[in-house]
């Protein structure tokens, strides 16, 4: 956190706004693993301190770019002052080029005699990447069980809502089409009956979830009516004959997308009313 104006700061940073686990590090002096001190030089206690830091929080997973909290306590501040290049020499050589929210005071004594430095740490480990991808596995479940929970016959319903809820069964809402994002009711995905089929043909893309769901809430032109009218949406199992990812779609966040094309797709029949009814559209 950098407020506009202020000089940027030399070493540290002004604030750090973070998320995700939580580590505290104790105080930390120039020991090894047995709690001998290894220097009487500051720059060497300095040093070893830090690796000591990094070293507890790789315990659980903790990198030095996720510490957001360093307090330094000193027995004597010129020590510090008098060796500034060689410290930063030695903090970028373990900490890397990250600078968290820092303070360093001078204490009257530290409970370690031959200490001349003690580090104190707050790490927040960056799991948020996780979450989310789990608020978007979460936000697209719904979406794609949203319409069968809504408009969907109680065969569709008993079939697809509990194994969705238990994450037995991934589901997708695939609405988008190459020219109908923003408008819909352009989408020339169609749908025609066959006895008491439908027959589906189209491409949809953008489609979060493709390739990795087990079902596709899928909306196409039925054909009573133009534009907005017209549309209904088909649950439509991955395995069908006639559908097909075919295109995945990169993009920087952990997020499966897709296109998905229909060749003569039909659809499994489930009840009478394997489709949805959309009369909204
Ligand atoms: C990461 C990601 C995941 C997606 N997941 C899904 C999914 O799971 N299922 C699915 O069906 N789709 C999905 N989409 C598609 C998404 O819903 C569409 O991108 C969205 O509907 C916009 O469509 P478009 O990209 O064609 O933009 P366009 O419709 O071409 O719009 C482009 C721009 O023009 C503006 N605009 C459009 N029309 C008008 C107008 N009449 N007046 C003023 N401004 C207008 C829009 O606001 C926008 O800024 C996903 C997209 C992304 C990026």
């Amino acid at each position: 956190l950098q407020p506009k104006n202020w000089k940027a700061p030399s070493g540290y940073s002004n604030g750090v706004v973070s998320k995700g686990n939580v580590i505290f590090v104790s105080g930390q002096v120039a020991w090894n693993e047995n709690y001998e001190i290894v220097s009487d030089d500051f720059v060497e206690q300095v040093k070893q301190t830090l690796e000591n830091i990094i070293t507890i929080i790789a315990e659980a997973d903790g990198k030095p770019e996720h510490i957001t909290r360093l307090t330094w306590f000193v027995k004597n501040k010129h020590d510090y002052l008098a060796s500034t290049a060689e410290i930063g020499k030695v903090y970028r050589s373990v900490m890397g080029k990250h600078f968290p929210a820092m303070s360093l005071v001078e204490v009257s004594d530290l409970l370690e005699d031959s200490a001349k430095v003690e580090i104190e740490a707050i790490n927040i480990s960056g799991h948020v990447s996780n979450s989310i991808l789990a608020d978007f596995a979460f936000a697209m479940q719904g979406l794609g069980s949203g319409p069968i929970s809504l408009f969907g016959s109680e065969t569709l319903k008993s079939k697809y809502l509990p194994e969705v809820s238990k994450g037995k069964l991934i589901s997708t809402f695939a609405l988008s089409e190459k020219e109908a994002g923003t408008d819909v009711a352009s989408m020339i995905t169609t749908a025609k009956k066959d006895g008491s089929d439908y027959i589906l043909n189209g491409e949809k893309t953008w489609i979060s979830n493709a390739g990795i769901a087990d079902f596709y809430v899928l909306f196409a032109r039925t054909g009573e009516a133009p534009g907005a009218k017209g549309i209904s949406a088909f649950v439509v199992q991955a395995d069908t004959n006639g559908f097909e990812v075919s295109k995945k779609i990169p993009i920087t966040s952990p997020h499966p997308l897709g296109t998905i094309t229909l060749t003569d797709c039909r659809t499994l029949i489930y009840t009478q009313r394997s489709y949805i009814s959309v009369k909204a559209l």
